[in-house]
């Protein structure tokens, strides 16, 4: 890889009318001391919403955390193992947000998805752009090794090889300073709570109508009471009154299609399956590919509900160590015709030093279960049902690899003609290294150009360099660790974020952190790392509710996702294929956006990520 010079961005600064506006209210709320204290809106209403305050009448936080808990509970709003899950942590009304960065998110989808698209689009790229990385991480070495090793069954296998779903939700934070929506990182991988946050805007919408009706059953309380929302003559029009509630729910609170949107690719990604292996059979199922213990279980099963209920689709779950013992090339009982089957998968676990002593027995453990790479047209099979697609929410982290027997697990996806979601190819273009790269105006470029040749286009067909200019637009300042960098970082740690190799939440370094690291990390180390200049959101109080119960009223930090979807063919985008006619099954896989996901987290804490403990869920309320 050659050197390169940290990307700079070439975004103007200029703030749109709405983020003006937005932040004039704030300033307004601020001079009125209602930010930051316990009687702060979040989602203070434009004075043309008012039609009737709903009579100055306060309303209870715990009336609304009752009508939410119950909510939550009757709509599958939950979080945590089956045998004893609670309400997901959600807040209790709605955040304000910049309308224009809302929008601005939703219209960068489809050039967001095509960058996924074109990160794995030429895997020897792929890997000479990790090779630093994969150097100084196993992990990513590891996922190089096993995604070579399966590459020539999976572009052999008949029909159906090569079929790629992503599902992806871009992050975003709103840099109050600059009023730019900027990029925190492209998911490729496990990219969760599409359901949950579905449920979280209808759950707030339903609240904020039940305040309004029922402000008076909520009772009128204390003034000096702090668990009380705010009352109506703090903010005009807050709750909204009930003879405009609607109209302003309509305005305020976009629709979110997560939920619908990702079940109608996953059933795309099993239609096209049907399609290229020339089968509709009823038997072909969704493996939905789960981490022992998981616990954000109902945000899996709304989508497997959704396929079944909506598409006729059976899904089933299992682990990466269950599909390692029970995968097999044929429905019924087979024998291997070779006595070392998956002997590219032993050679590549062997060069993994973790993996060395035990690599010929995972290897082995797929041939017992009658897994042959390659073997019936790269069918899949687990406990006797065929495989349409894998839809990875396991697999992201080195902690779902305990054993060798999970990378066969996963090699044996990878190898098979099952819809891969993602492919590995997918995964490792969704690594922070390669966001890095992805910020340098020239290897985005190349790699878009690349895209649009896959797909058959001129870079002007492509629309390549409009989607350049987007992009750019919406990224951070992306570094490499280098000496220059470094010092700079060294220098003023605040203003950077320092991030290895890592999904899933609470891997980062900021400050003293980060300064301390940069120090004790070699050169070689920090190959695996990329440094990202610092976002600074702007806060706004937050009531939560984390296992059913409010907390106190809270500085707060949003971080908006949006999610999108595509369908390729050995990185090709599906043509000629008209799923469902330009339906639903088209539409979710065109890339543009499916829904949002909205995050709130304690403005004190660096990290995000509900699953991680850090985050709760939920909605904007644009102004
Ligand atoms: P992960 O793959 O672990 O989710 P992220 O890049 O999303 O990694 O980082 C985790 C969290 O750290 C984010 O949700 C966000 O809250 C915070 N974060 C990440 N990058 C930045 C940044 N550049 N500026 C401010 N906060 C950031
Ligand atoms: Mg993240």
């Amino acid at each position: 890889m050659h050197s390169r010079k940290c990307a700079t961005t070439t975004a103007t600064t200029t703030k749109t009318t709405s983020q003006i506006k937005w932040a004039a209210r704030r300033r307004a709320l601020q001079r009125r001391k209602l930010v930051g204290s316990t009687r702060t809106p979040r989602a203070a209403m434009n004075d043309d919403d008012v039609v009737e305050p709903s009579a100055g009448k306060a309303f209870s936080q715990q009336a609304m955390t009752d009508f939410c808990v119950a909510l939550a509970c009757r709509t599958g709003l939950l979080y945590g193992p089956p045998e004893q899950c609670t309400p997901a942590p959600t807040t209790l009304v709605p955040a304000a947000f910049p309308r224009a960065s809302y929008e601005r998110a939703v219209q960068l989808a489809p050039a967001m998805t095509r960058l996924a698209d074109a990160t794995c689009v030429d895997p020897a790229w792929l890997e000479q752009a990790l090779a630093a990385a994969a150097r100084a991480d196993v992990f990513t070495d590891a996922l190089i090794r096993v995604r070579s090793a399966a590459e020539p069954t999976r572009a052999a296998a008949a029909g159906g090889g090569g079929l790629t779903l992503g599902v992806y939700r871009s992050d975003y934070m709103v840099d109050e300073p600059t009023g730019r929506l900027l990029q925190v990182e492209l998911n490729t991988v496990a990219s969760s709570f599409g359901a949950l946050s579905t449920l979280v805007s209808r759950m707030h919408a339903a609240a904020l109508r039940f305040a309004s009706a029922d402000a008076e059953a909520c009772g009128t309380l204390d003034e000096t009471d702090d668990s009380v929302l705010p009352r109506t003559s703090d903010v005009e029009g807050w709750p909204p009154a009930p003879a405009n509630v609607d109209a302003a729910i309509t305005r305020h609170m976009p629709e979110n299609g997560a939920l619908e949107g990702i079940a109608a690719a996953l059933a795309a990604a099993h239609v096209a399956h049907g399609r290229i292996r020339g089968t509709e059979s009823a038997r072909r199922h969704i493996v939905f590919v789960v981490q022992p213990g998981e616990t954000n279980v109902h945000d899996q099963r709304l989508l497997a509900d959704r396929l079944w209920q909506h598409h006729g689709i059976p899904v089933i779950r299992a682990t990466l160590a269950q599909l390692a013992r029970h995968a097999k090339s044929s429905r019924g009982s087979s024998t291997p015709s070779s006595s070392v089957p998956c002997d590219r998968l032993a050679a590549a676990l062997r060069d993994v030093p973790d993996f060395a002593d035990t690599a010929d027995g995972a290897a082995k453990i797929l041939a017992d279960a009658g897994y042959e790479p390659g073997a019936n047209g790269g069918r899949l099979f687990y406990r006797g049902r065929e495989i349409s697609v894998a839809y990875f929410r396991a697999g992201y982290t080195p902690n779902d690899y305990p054993t060798a027997v999970e990378w066969a697990g996963r090699y044996a996806i990878e190898a098979s003609s099952a819809v891969s979601c993602p492919s590995l190819a997918l995964q490792l273009a969704g690594t922070k290294k390669v966001q890095q790269d992805m910020a340098d105006t020239d290897e985005l470029r190349t790699a878009l150009e690349r895209k649009a040749k896959a797909d058959g286009k001129s870079a002007r067909e492509g629309g390549v360099e409009d989607d350049v200019a987007s992009l750019l637009d919406a990224f951070a300042e992306l570094c490499a660790p280098n000496t220059d960098v470094v010092a700079r970082a060294a220098a003023d740690p605040q203003a950077w974020v320092l991030k290895p190799q890592r999904e899933g939440g609470g891997n980062n370094f900021y400050g003293d952190g980060l300064a301390e690291k940069l120090k004790s990390a070699t050169a070689e180390e920090l190959d695996a790392y990329i440094l990202m200049e610092r976002i600074r959101p702007a806060s706004q109080a937050s009531w939560m509710l984390r296992s059913a119960r409010p907390t106190r009223v809270q500085e707060t930090l949003q971080e908006l996702g949006v999610y999108s979807a595509s369908l390729t063919y050995d990185g090709q985008a599906i043509k000629d294929m008209t799923l469902d006619g330009g339906g639903e099954l088209d539409r979710a896989v065109s890339g543009s956006a499916l829904g949002h996901l909205l995050r709130t987290k304690a403005a004190t804490s660096d990290e995000g990520g509900v699953a991680a403990g850090f985050s709760v869920l939920d909605s904007p309320w644009l102004e």
